[in-house]
């Protein structure tokens, strides 16, 4: 730390973003990267974007927000682009949340939250799971403050249904309830549609898991109007132009093929029940995941050396070295093939461990 750096940020714990390593070519599976290409359409705008460069991007995102709009059927001043979902949920935190309006959520989520709130100076409470990783409901009815919840969660992949929500949602009339939806498209049901019916309900979601578009950080929060101009009161209080060109046009393209962005999640889906069945067979237990990767403990192998061998073997996975969590590997569904060597390798390691 340099004897200038603001003292308001001198005990601030920064997020630790998964390892991209450069030097071997690792199977990746440590930060729920889609295994699939952009679609061929998101290229080609991305690459026709590039000559005019020159330009500022289009603060408004107009064309981006017209067919997200229609993809969800909200209107288009229900809708508001940043860049990666991480820019909507600190604008959220900025936004809903101060001294008196703590930020609330579960104590093993994703790992951002409690960042957002140190940055802005906002108290937080964290409220622990149930031992089998889920979440309980009424922890959240009437709080005290925002309440933010990943629906599926991370790094469980637990996913709550559309009425456990609006539970939460009806309960806290007073309060906004955020609801991080980065991994929904891999088998939970979104709450978008109760943006209509609630006020204070913001549902934010990403291009960077289901759309492979996570180098383009290309995020996006739905809600009432009046809580998606607070959003961009604070958006054109810091960067207008939050989005570039070359990922707002990529993100037209990938809009436009919707349908094979899909197509992959339900690849994903079918590669993450076979690697369930085939890691059961290997003895692991595994939370009940709608997400793109599975949160596994083995019954005897520790996480940490099954992370540590599958490194040597060229197989990155995710540890968290965090209490409740030093058994566990999050590992991200990537395709077939990747699967199959996952597999493979974690049968050596196994081997090796006994
Ligand atoms: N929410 C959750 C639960 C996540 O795991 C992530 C990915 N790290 C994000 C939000 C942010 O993703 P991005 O900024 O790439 O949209």
């Amino acid at each position: 730390m340099s004897r200038f750096f603001s003292q308001k940020y001198s005990s601030l714990v920064p997020y630790t973003p998964g390892e991209q390593p450069k030097d071997t070519q690792y199977i990746k599976l440590n930060t729920n990267e889609s295994p699939f290409s952009p679609s061929k359409t998101a290229q080609l705008y991305a690459t026709k974007a590039a000559q005019n460069l020159q330009l500022y991007s289009d603060p408004e995102c107009r064309e981006l927000i017209k067919l997200a709009a229609n993809r969800f059927s909200v209107n288009e001043d229900e809708i508001l682009f940043t860049n990666g979902s991480d820019e909507v949920l600190n604008f959220a935190f900025m936004a809903f949340c101060d001294k008196n309006t703590p930020a609330i959520f579960p104590d093993i989520t994703y790992g951002f939250y409690t960042v957002f709130a140190q940055i802005n100076n906002i108290p937080y409470k964290q409220i622990p799971l149930n031992d089998d990783f889920t979440i309980c409901i009424d922890d959240y009815k009437n709080a005290d403050g925002t309440i933010f919840i990943a629906n599926p969660n991370a790094p469980t992949g637990i996913a709550l249904t559309v009425e456990q929500i609006e539970e939460i949602i009806k309960s806290n009339p007073d309060n906004v309830v955020v609801i991080d939806e980065a991994y929904v498209d891999f088998g939970a049901d979104s709450v978008v549609p109760l943006t209509k019916k609630y006020d204070n309900l913001l549902v934010t979601q990403t291009f960077s898991k289901s759309r492979s578009l996570a180098g383009g950080r290309l995020g996006f929060g739905i809600g009432n109007k009046k809580l998606i101009q607070d959003l961009n009161t604070i958006k054109y209080s810091t960067n207008p132009y939050n989005v570039n060109s070359l990922t707002m046009a990529a993100g037209v393209g990938t809009l436009i093929d919707d349908e094979y962005c899909m197509d992959n999640c339900k690849t994903i889906i079918e590669n993450r029940e076979w690697t369930v069945t085939k890691l059961k067979e290997l003895g692991f237990t595994m939370t009940d995941s709608s997400a793109n990767f599975v949160f596994a403990k083995h019954h005897t192998a520790h996480g940490k050396d099954i992370y540590l061998k599958l490194k040597e073997k060229g197989v990155l996975v995710r540890y968290f070295d965090k209490e409740k969590l030093y058994d566990y590997n999050r590992i991200t569904i990537g395709s077939k093939e990747q699967m199959n060597i996952l597999i493979e390798k974690i049968q050596e390691v196994l081997e090796e461990l006994k």
